[in-house]
Formats: structure tokens, C-alpha cells, sequence
């Protein structure tokens, strides 16, 4: 039987959500394209994220620092030194390399064969500015969008007249040179990061860090994500990163097993601390009520847009054997729905002309399809039977369908079917946009 991934993989490749990078010239490995469906879905979540963590939360301001910044900065962060390495070893017999940390035994997983010892791997990716490709040109992409906020932290503060405790959020791409890329979209070397940093009084530290693991987890099952794939688990005090006091990975379950989708971490004041030394910048907050000076503990939601994205799919990907609307075509086979959230949900809406040759019929379908759109994220579709038409939405995700036939051109009245329920109701073109919406 087909694995569940390579199923995801082939039907978001087919119904135009992902496809692999530079793929006419044999593909890129661990690099991906999002399609024209799988932009929408991924706009969708970083707008259910933008709106929850700016919008809907006091005291969050928002952020777009730049991807190239002073390399100075990950002197600071600790990424060119101290932490942001992997262990890789390699097969001795066939020469593939490994993260030792994912290896359950110490040989090669591949052929058996022996490994080497293990070498630090720095995953931070290397690039050049301006004409002279020497060492004082060196910059690398940035490995994490945070280290733009700890150093934007007192313009934010200053500009928005922020007081402790406050966050500034951003959404971006993040860049490393992973050893072992695997899983499709779950391990990348270009991806994008959706994070936020919260600046609090020390002592607050732990009360802060629950409530964000709570929100995080909540945030996941307000858009639907099952209860019983998604846990938080907290990582053991000698597998934290070089910056981390405490850490909870919030995992979902992948056909692949448990994994990690988003981290919250008691960053302490690693960041800021270590930026006030190597920078002329003191970074330290004046707290007025007290007269005291002290670095804010940061408390830090990160999670991958792609990462989440890929549970959002796999939660949502539900096969239904011997079809689900009784066409005759569908009877003997394997029909997909795919049960993405409602804002979440790439197409809202679809218009369906019962017949493409039938002028009239085609001449209303366009209005109600102008209409619509400025509305909903809507489509028209006018080839095939409407059977195999409401089996293309229902793989996609579309919330609706609505068919314009001939009695439409006497009432006005159109057809409208759920994607949930397949449930069909008539309801007057004039009340249409309210209809959805309240839906
Ligand atoms: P892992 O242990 O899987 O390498 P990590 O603990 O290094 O991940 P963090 O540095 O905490 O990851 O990054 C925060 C989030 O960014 C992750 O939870 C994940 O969603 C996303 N992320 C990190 N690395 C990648 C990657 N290579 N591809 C896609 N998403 C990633």
C-alpha cells in the first residue's frame, strides 16, 4: 500500500499546491515551489497567524527585518561558533552522510557499513557581498528571522513607546544547509519561519512561557488541526540549544511519526546580553516604576510556515473509498476531500455553469461569479459533468459550489453545495453573499 506521505506528495504536485524546485532540470533537492493553490494555503496561514499574533494579542508589534545583515550578528548569537553545528558522520562503505543525533544505531542506516567519527557541521549558509570574494565580504543568509528582531528590540521600543512585557512578531524566510533534507517539506534548506519574540521581566519568565505554549497549542486546533496528533513535549535539559533555558516542542503526527512543528523557548536574556556586548548598544530596558535597569527574558514562538503547512495538508487529506457523491464513475474508486479549515481553505467559492453551451445559463454564472469574487476567493469552472466538477473542489478544499441551471434563469435562485455535509440548498443569487458568510 502506498504510504501516506508519497500520497500527499503526488496529490499536491497534481492539484497544483507543491512541486520540486527547478524540476525541467531534474529537480533541486530539498527546495519546493509552491503552486498556485499551495500559495493561497500558505498566505492563509501566515494571515491566521499575522491576525492572532498582531491583531487579536495587545502589545505585539510587527516586524520585516532584512535576510543579509551584518555578520556580526550571528558572532553574537552564537551561530558561527558555539551552537549552530549538527554532528555528521559518514559511511566508510558508501559514503552517505548522517545527523548522528537521528541515527538509532552506530552504523550506516543505508548499507550497514561503518561510520566515521563525528565532525561539527555549521549550518549557516555562506554568501559574498560586493565585487571581491574575500573574507571581509563574507555574510551569510540568515539561519533564524529572531536575531532581526533582538537587534530592531530598542527601535521597536522607542518608536512604539512599548513598555515591558511586549513582542514584535515577523514572518520570513530562514536558510541551513541541512545535512539530511528529507520528508518533502518538513526539512528544507530554504524555508519560512513565522516567529515571535516576547520581551518580559524575568521573574515572569515561566508564567509567560506557559501561556504562550497554551495559546500555540490552541492556535493549531482552532484551525482544526486533531486533537489526538498534535502534544507538546518538552526537551530534556541536555538537548537544549545553545541559547535555550527551557523548550516545549509543540509535534504533530506525521505518517513519519512525531515531529516537531514549532518551538517555544525560555531564550533567557542570551540574546540581548550577548548583543549589548559585541554591539556599542546597550539593550537593556529601564524599568520606570522601579528605577531598575535589567536585560528582558525572551520568550520565543517559532514555527515553520512550511512545516505547518504540511500538517495543515496531512490533517486535512481524507480518502473516501467507493466515493462519496455516487456518481457512477466514482462508485468503484478512491475519492479525496480535503477538510482544510475554512480560512485555511484556498478556494472559498466555485461557480458552475450546468452547461458551458447554453449562452443564458453562461451569462448569469459570470455574474454571480463577478460578484463573488470581490468577496471570497472564488473560481468558475465550466468543464466536465458537475459530478466530476464537485470532485476536483472537494480535492482542493472548496467550501462551496454553486451551479447556475435553467431554473435559475426563471427564479434566481442557484444551487449551493457544502463541502463538509454535500447537503444542497437553493438559495436567491440577491442573498448569496450573506449566505456564505454566514456559513
Ligand atoms: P529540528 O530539530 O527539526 O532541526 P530545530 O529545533 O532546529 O528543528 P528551530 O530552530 O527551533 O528548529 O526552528 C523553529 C521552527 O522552524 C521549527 O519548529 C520548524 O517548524 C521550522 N524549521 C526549522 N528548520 C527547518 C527546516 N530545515 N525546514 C523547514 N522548517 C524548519
Amino acid at each position: 500500500m502506498e504510504d501516506k506521505t508519497d500520497k500527499i506528495i503526488s496529490f499536491a504536485k497534481r492539484r497544483g499546491f507543491i512541486f520540486p524546485s527547478s524540476e525541467i532540470y531534474g529537480g533541486f533537492s530539498s527546495c519546493y515551489d509552491f503552486g498556485p493553490l499551495g500559495v493561497e494555503l500558505k498566505n492563509n496561514i501566515k494571515k491566521a497567524w499575522w491576525n492572532e499574533m498582531t491583531k487579536m494579542k495587545d502589545n505585539i508589534f510587527g516586524l520585516d527585518s532584512s535576510i543579509l545583515m551584518s555578520p556580526k550578528i550571528w558572532q553574537a548569537s552564537g551561530h558561527l561558533t558555539a551552537g549552530f553545528a549538527d554532528e555528521l558522520v559518514e559511511c566508510k562503505e558508501c559514503h552517505h552522510r548522517f545527523r548522528k543525533d537521528f541515527l538509532e544505531k552506530n552504523k550506516c542506516p543505508d548499507c550497514g557499513g561503518e561510520l566515521t567519527d563525528p565532525k561539527k557541521f555549521n549550518l549557516m549558509m555562506k554568501t559574498f557581498i560586493g565585487p571581491l570574494e574575500d573574507e571581509a565580504a563574507i555574510t551569510y543568509l540568515r539561519a533564524e528571522t529572531c536575531q532581526g528582531i533582538y537587534v530592531n528590540f530598542k527601535n521597536v521600543l522607542q518608536t512604539m513607546r512599548a513598555k515591558i512585557p511586549f513582542g514584535i512578531a515577523q514572518i520570513g524566510k530562514a536558510f541551513r544547509n541541512e545535512i539530511t533534507p528529507k520528508n518533502f517539506i518538513y526539512r528544507m534548506r530554504e524555508f519560512e519561519q513565522m516567529e515571535m519574540q516576547w520581551f518580559c521581566n524575568p521573574k515572569d519568565a515561566d508564567k509567560f512561557f506557559d501561556f504562550w505554549k497554551k495559546e500555540r497549542m490552541n492556535w493549531y486546533l482552532s484551525l482544526g488541526i486533531d486533537e489526538k496528533k498534535l502534544r507538546a513535549t518538552e526537551t530534556p535539559k541536555e538537548e537544549l540549544a545553545h541559547y535555550a533555558r527551557k523548550a516545549v516542542d509543540i509535534e504533530y503526527k506525521f505518517p513519519f511519526g512525531w515531529k516537531e512543528i514549532e518551538g517555544i523557548h525560555n531564550r533567557g536574556d542570551w540574546d540581548l546580553s550577548n548583543h549589548s556586548k559585541h554591539s556599542s548598544e546597550d539593550l537593556s530596558y529601564h524599568d520606570d516604576e522601579t528605577d531598575k535597569k535589567y536585560y528582558p527574558y525572551v520568550i520565543e514562538t517559532s514555527v515553520g510556515v512550511d512545516r505547518s503547512l504540511f500538517a495543515f495538508l496531512t490533517d486535512a487529506f481524507t480518502e473516501v473509498e467507493g466515493g462519496r457523491t455516487k456518481t457512477t464513475e466514482s462508485k468503484k474508486s478512491v475519492e479525496t476531500v480535503l477538510k482544510l479549515h475554512k480560512s485555511l481553505a484556498p478556494v472559498k467559492v466555485a461557480v458552475l455553469p450546468l452547461v458551458k453551451n447554453k449562452p443564458k445559463i453562461v451569462d448569469l454564472a459570470k455574474k454571480v461569479y463577478d460578484q463573488l469574487k470581490v468577496e471570497f476567493a472564488t473560481i468558475y469552472d465550466e468543464t466536465g459533468s458537475i459530478g466530476r466538477r464537485y470532485r476536483r473542489l472537494d480535492e482542493i478544499g472548496a467550501l462551496f459550489a454553486i451551479t447556475i441551471d435553467f431554473d435559475s434563469l426563471e427564479d434566481n435562485t442557484v444551487t449551493v453545495r457544502d463541502r463538509d455535509t454535500m447537503g444542497q440548498e437553493r438559495v436567491e443569487i440577491k442573498k448569496l453573499i450573506n449566505y456564505i458568510k454566514e456559513k
